[in-house]
C-alpha cells in the first residue's frame, strides 16, 4: 500500500498547485493501491471522491507542495474512513463489566482473552476468565495455562456442560468475588455456522455483557470487515478486535471494517506477547500506512503558521500585485519557522538524496536575502520597482549588506518572478510581467 501511494506523490513532483487535471493521475494509483490492499470497491470509491474533492478545494500553503497536501488530505480521510477517534472500551456502572469474545478458530480469541486481562489489569481493574470453548479440552487447557502466566483466575466447567450454562456460573462466580472486569472466551468454527451463532446467542442473552467484541484476523483483509457485518447483524456486537497485525503487510481489514460494518476496532493485537494488545488509534494507523509521519507533521506545522498570519491579508497583496519585500521577508521566515532548512528538506519526499551541501546552499541563499532585504528602507521593502527603476539604490543595498549589485538584481528579479508567479497561481492571470531592470 505504501510503496502503491508513493507512485501518487511522485506524479505531482514539479506542479505548484492540486488541480482537477493533476490530480486524476494520482488518485488512480491510491485507487489502485487502496484495492490492493483489499480494501472493498465501494469504500475505495467514496474515499476517493472525498479526497478528489478536497484536494482541488484546498490552495495553496506557503512552503508546503502540493505532493505534501495530498499527503496529508489523504491521511485525514483514512483517519476518518477508521472512525476517526479512538474507541474506549465501555465499563459497566454497577457490577462487574462482562465482554463477550466471539469469532472464527484460530483467530487469537483465547490469546486475546489473557491479552486483555494484563492491558485491564494495568488499568488497575481486576479480572476473571471463563473458560467456553467446550468443543476442544486443550482450548481449555490453553486458557488455563495463559491464565497462570498473566496471573488471573480462570473459571471452568469442563467440556459437558453447555457455553450459556458455564457463562451464567462463571458470572456468578465473579460476582462473589467482586472481580471488576469478566472477560469470557468462546469457541470458533473455520466458518460462520448456525450453531456457532445460536450458542453465541444464549451466551450472550446469559451475560448480558457490556462488551460484545469480535475478535478478527487481520491478514484476511476485507473478509475482515464482512465477518464483522455478519456477526453484528446476527448476534449484535459492539466492536472489533484486530490481530495479527504485526504479520499483516496489507492494511485492508483495518481501513474498511469501521466504513463496511459501522462498529469501530477497538484494539489491537501486534505480537504474540501478552503485553501485544493496544487501543486503535486510527491517526497513527494512518500514518503507518502512508509511512510518512514526518510530511504529516510538516503539512500540520504550515497550516498552523498559515493561520497565525494574516491569510487573507496576503491573498489581497498577491490579488494587487502588492505582494513586496515585506512579504518575501515574511514568507521566507515562515519556512525557515518551520525548522532549519535541513530538516524541511529532508521531509519532502523524494528528496532524500539532498546532500548537507546542497542544504548549506540553500541555507546560505536565505541568509543573503535576509541580509539584502534588511538595509533597505521601508519604503523600498513596499515598493519593489523603486529598486527595479534605481541602479543606484541597488548599488546602495549591495554596498551596505556586503552582497554584489549582481545578487541584488537578482533578489529584486525573484520578488516579481514571484508576484507573477502567485497570480498566476490565484488565477488572475492579466498583467503581471517581469519588469526589466533599468540600468
Ligand atoms: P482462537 O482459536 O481464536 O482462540 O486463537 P488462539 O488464541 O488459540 O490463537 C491462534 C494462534 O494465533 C496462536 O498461535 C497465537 O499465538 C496466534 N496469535 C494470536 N494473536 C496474535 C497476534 O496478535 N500476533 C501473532 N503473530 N500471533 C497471534
Ligand atoms: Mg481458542
Amino acid at each position: 500500500l505504501t510503496s502503491g501511494l508513493e507512485s501518487a506523490w511522485n506524479k505531482l513532483k514539479g506542479e505548484e498547485v492540486l488541480t482537477k487535471e493533476n490530480i486524476v493521475e494520482p488518485m488512480r494509483d491510491i485507487r489502485r493501491a487502496l484495492l490492493e490492499a483489499d480494501v472493498s470497491l465501494p469504500v475505495v470509491r467514496r474515499f476517493v471522491q472525498a479526497v478528489s474533492e478536497q484536494a482541488v478545494g484546498v490552495g495553496v500553503i506557503r512552503g508546503v507542495k502540493p505532493d505534501q497536501q495530498l499527503v496529508k488530505i489523504v491521511s485525514d480521510e483514512l483517519v476518518k474512513l477508521m472512525g476517526g477517534e479512538v474507541s474506549e472500551l465501555t465499563f459497566a456502572k454497577s457490577g462487574p463489566t462482562v465482554i463477550l469474545l466471539a469469532g472464527l478458530q484460530g483467530v487469537g480469541k483465547t490469546t486475546v482473552s489473557a491479552k486483555l486481562a494484563v492491558y485491564l489489569k494495568k488499568q488497575g481493574k481486576s479480572c476473571m476468565l471463563i473458560a467456553g470453548d467446550v468443543y476442544r479440552p486443550a482450548a481449555i487447557d490453553q486458557l488455563v495455562i495463559l491464565g497462570k502466566q498473566v496471573d488471573v483466575p480462570v473459571y471452568t466447567a469442563g467440556t459437558d456442560v453447555k457455553p450459556a450454562e458455564i457463562a451464567r456460573q462463571g458470572l456468578q462466580e465473579a460476582k462473589k468475588k467482586n472481580v471488576d472486569v469478566v472477560i469470557m472466551d468462546t469457541a470458533g468454527r473455520l466458518q460462520i455456522d448456525k450453531t456457532m451463532m445460536d450458542e453465541l446467542k444464549d451466551v450472550k442473552r446469559t451475560l448480558n455483557p457490556t462488551e460484545v467484541l469480535l475478535v478478527v484476523d487481520a491478514m484476511t483483509g476485507q473478509e475482515a470487515a464482512a465477518l464483522v457485518t455478519t456477526f453484528n447483524l446476527e448476534i449484535g456486537i459492539t466492536g472489533a478486535i484486530l490481530t495479527k497485525l504485526d504479520g499483516d503487510s496489507r492494511g485492508g481489514a483495518a481501513l474498511s471494517v469501521k466504513e463496511v460494518s459501522g462498529k469501530p476496532i477497538k484494539l489491537v493485537g501486534r505480537g504474540e506477547r501478552m503485553e501485544d494488545l493496544e487501543p486503535f488509534y486510527p491517526d497513527r494507523m494512518a500514518g503507518r500506512i502512508l509511512g510518512m509521519g514526518d510530511v504529516l507533521s510538516f503539512v500540520e506545522k504550515a497550516q498552523e503558521v498559515m493561520k497565525q498570519e494574516d491569510a487573507e491579508d496576503l491573498q489581497q497583496k498577491i490579488m494587487s500585485a502588492k505582494f513586496d519585500f515585506n512579504d518575501f521577508l515574511k514568507q521566507t521566515r515562515a519556512v525557515a519557522q518551520m525548522g532549519s532548512m535541513s530538516r524541511v528538506l529532508g521531509m519532502i519526499p523524494g528528496m532524500g538524496k539532498v546532500t548537507p551541501a546542497q542544504i548549506r546552499e540553500a541555507e546560505k541563499s536565505l541568509q543573503i536575502m535576509e541580509a539584502m532585504i534588511e538595509v533597505m528602507t521601508p519604503e523600498e521593502r513596499e515598493k519593489p520597482e523603486l529598486l527595479a527603476e534605481s541602479p543606484a539604490r541597488r548599488k546602495r543595498i549591495a554596498q551596505e549588506s556586503g552582497k554584489t549589485e549582481q545578487q541584488v538584481s537578482q533578489l529584486v528579479a525573484q520578488l516579481f518572478q514571484m508576484r507573477v508567479r502567485m497570480k498566476n497561481l490565484m488565477g488572475v492571470m492579466q498583467g503581471g510581467s517581469v519588469p526589466a531592470l533599468s540600468n
